[in-house]
């Protein structure tokens, strides 16, 4: 391991301030991945910036929605009682994540920057251009069935192994960030980037970008909100196929629909195509079979998921029919 220095910042400006001196420093909090890539030196930055201290711990309603701080533990974000209430589909995906353990440590913004679990990212025998571009990728003609339907490039077929950011994207949530240029806010479908010729990159943060929120806007329609997480075993393990899925109605014709999918692409899946079909119609069990062959008409499997299509389509139309009957536990 190459020997980095530590530093804790005791504000933001303090955080970013020291980022902007160093293109290869890093920012730590809970630590959950990024600790578990420095064992195996998939990262090996010049220093860790610890943002531990700093005052982004709150969980608070905003003119924008409800605002939940970079800090803010996923456990604390699942138990909020306006979470709870307001976006069941959220508490459900982060519930479904990760252990108690590391859920009491993983933070708001440290989830949005997990990177793939895709295995041959971590073992340094194949290759892999997001380790390293231009050294190929070992999962093209490898093992791939939990790799990537939509969205991939013949650089990367990794996915993204968040469940939060599933509803994040299903609910438009805004990412706050800041630099020592200043503010900004990325819509949360734009925060998460497909591989292009670019694998390497798994967001839309420029160097030395502190996520210091996420806002989760009002919406009304995520009250029945559902989150079904499809995967080989049935504990902690990262979802083959995930779906955030919220339908409400109006005299039982569907008024707002929303459909994102994880275990798809290398970000969460939006599917607004669908959603817009969805607006209308009756809700039954043909509209959501329509609905899901429409969301995977894209799809290019490659040798080993194939079985994902199917298994996919499936979900959609279990998590709408789930969430059209009022929501709850898919
Ligand atoms: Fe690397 Fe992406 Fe290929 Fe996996 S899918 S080996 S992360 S380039």
């Amino acid at each position: 391991m190459k020997n980095f220095s530590y530093v804790r910042a005791t504000s933001v400006k303090e955080a970013v301030q020291q980022a902007s001196t160093d293109n290869n420093a890093m920012f730590i909090a809970g630590g959950t991945n990024l600790v578990d890539r420095m064992k195996v030196f998939l990262d090996e930055p010049s220093q860790l910036i610890d943002i531990t201290r700093l005052e982004m711990t709150r969980i608070e309603p905003t003119g924008e929605g409800l605002r939940l701080g970079a800090l803010v533990s996923n456990t604390a974000v699942a138990d909020h009682p306006e979470v709870r209430r307001s976006y069941p589909m959220l508490t459900r995906a982060i519930l479904l994540g990760a252990s108690q353990q590391i859920r009491n440590v993983a933070t708001v913004g440290g989830n949005l920057l997990q990177r793939t679990r895709c295995p041959y990212y971590y073992d340094t025998a194949f290759a892999c251009n997001k380790r390293e571009l231009d050294t190929g990728c070992a999962a093209l003609t490898g093992i791939n069935r939990i790799h990537a339907l939509l969205g991939a490039s013949d650089q990367c077929v990794a996915v993204h192994p968040s469940d939060m950011c599933v509803p994040l994207a299903a609910l438009d949530a805004i990412v706050e960030v800041e630099s020592s240029k200043g503010k900004r806010q990325i819509p949360f479908t734009d925060f998460h980037r497909l591989p292009g010729d670019a694998p390497q990159r798994d967001t839309t943060l420029e160097p030395g970008e502190l996520i210091t929120a996420v806002i989760l806007p009002p919406a009304p329609f995520a009250k029945s909100s559902v989150y079904l997480k499809l995967r080989d075993r049935d504990s902690y393990a990262f979802a083959l196929v995930s779906v955030a899925a919220a339908v409400e109605l109006a005299d039982n014709r569907i008024k707002t629909a929303r459909l994102a999918m994880g275990g798809m692409a290398h970000k969460p899946w939006r599917f607004t195509e669908a959603e817009s079909f969805l607006v209308g119609k009756a809700a039954n069990t043909e509209t959501f079979q329509q609905a899901a062959e429409l969301a995977l008409q894209g799809a290019k499997p490659l040798e080993y998921n194939g079985f994902k299509v199917e298994l996919a389509k499936r979900a959609i139309r279990r998590a709408l029919t789930v969430s059209a009957k009022g929501g709850g536990i898919v």
